[in-house]
């Protein structure tokens, strides 16, 4: 393995979930797609940020690299080499991931120590005194001193409290990988400081790998080295988080900086917020962005936008960034695609009717 090669890699990830439409005799099944060809990859001591609205796909690219769900196209690697099918408990060990809702993942009738307790004996990590193994978890993530906190009940404890001792279950069995769905969203503003500066810290005291999905570009960044921005299923813009941000090159992402609140804003937004995120049961043909994009153009309409390498290390999915003649070329090539399907299916429909003839 190089030291170039990613701990975790999606290639092409794409998991449609099937869901029933209509009633009785008329009822059918039909895929919501929720990831299509999502590729992204988290290095050891990075965190990657997975950035969109509500429905983008970010949790189900989590659950995939987590090997929660199964891809239905595309695969993850560990290491450069196939994830294990299922999720072994060897794979687990080695990817965690820290769940939304702090109040719901922590077992209510458990105490604090209990639920550090239990991988610390599933997974063998704890042989000798398992009260000092616990107070090192408590310290890792900043609950000091750790007396105060091993006896307590999960609703005697603030939310941030709570979402750190969710951190230190998951840091317990030695993770080289920690997937953070929404980490903060559920908390006061006033303690998310806390726990991003939390995540931080573990990516470089401990060299971890880390996904942060979010909806809320200025904290992914705050803390990524990489973003990725995801519309509607797909991976629209990817680069490093600074990049990203100074120069965004898709409109949804000017869309989300221009919607982030910035108090050094002198100036309104330059982007009206427009429309909602599609249906991804009946997605738009082509760019799934163009009924809310202000630059849309015909082609946007009809052809999905290819992956431009618009800078070094900076892709974008956008009509854009193509040269306008490749573009009128890939317009014309469609076109003359359309008007030879239409010439065959006028055959077709000729040739029906001389047989009925
Ligand atoms: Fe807008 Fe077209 Fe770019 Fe999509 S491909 S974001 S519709 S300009």
């Amino acid at each position: 393995m190089s030291a170039l090669t990613p701990v975790l890699e999606g290639r092409d990830l794409t998991k449609y979930f099937w869901v029933k439409q209509g009633r009785g005799l008329l009822s059918r099944r039909a895929p919501v797609h929720a990831v299509e060809n999502v590729s992204l990859r988290l290095d050891a001591g990075k965190v990657t940020a997975v950035v969109g609205e509500s429905g983008a796909g970010k949790t189900t690219v989590a659950r995939l690299l987590a090997g929660i769900i199964k891809p239905d196209q595309g695969e993850v690697l560990i290491d450069g080499k196939p994830a294990p099918k299922g999720r072994p408990r060897s794979y687990a060990r080695q990817v965690q991931m820290v769940f939304q809702d702090p109040f719901a993942s922590l077992n209510p009738v458990h105490r604090i120590r209990h639920h550090l307790v239990r991988p610390l004996e599933i997974h063998h990590i704890v042989t000798g005194d398992m009260d000092a193994a616990v107070a090192e978890l408590l310290n890792r993530v900043a609950l000091k001193p750790a007396e105060n906190f091993t006896g307590k009940f999960p609703y005697e404890l603030s939310g941030g409290q709570r979402q750190r001792v969710a951190i230190a279950r998951a840091l317990a069995v030695r993770p080289r990988v920690l997937l953070a769905d929404e980490p903060v969203s559920m908390l006061d503003v006033s303690i998310r400081l806390g726990v991003l500066n939390l995540l931080a810290d573990l990516r470089d005291r401990e060299h971890l790998a880390i996904l942060y999905v979010t909806h809320d570009i200025a904290s992914a960044r705050y803390l990524a080295d990489t973003i990725v921005v995801m519309y509607a299923g797909q991976l629209v813009e990817a680069a490093p988080s600074v990049n990203l941000t100074d120069h965004p090159a898709h409109p949804y992402t000017q869309l989300l900086l221009s919607a982030a609140p910035d108090p050094d804003r002198i100036e309104p937004p330059k982007l009206a917020g427009r429309g909602a995120p599609p249906s991804l049961l009946a997605l738009p043909t082509g760019c799934r962005f163009h009924p809310r994009c202000p630059f849309a153009m015909d082609i946007c309409k009809r052809q999905v936008p290819p992956s431009i390498a618009v800078s070094p290390g900076h892709i974008a999915a956008c009509w854009l960034h193509v040269d306008p003649a490749n573009r009128q070329a890939s317009e014309n090539g469609l076109l003359a695609t359309a008007a030879a399907q239409t010439a065959a299916n006028h055959a077709a429909a000729a040739g029906g009717s001389l047989d009925r003839d």
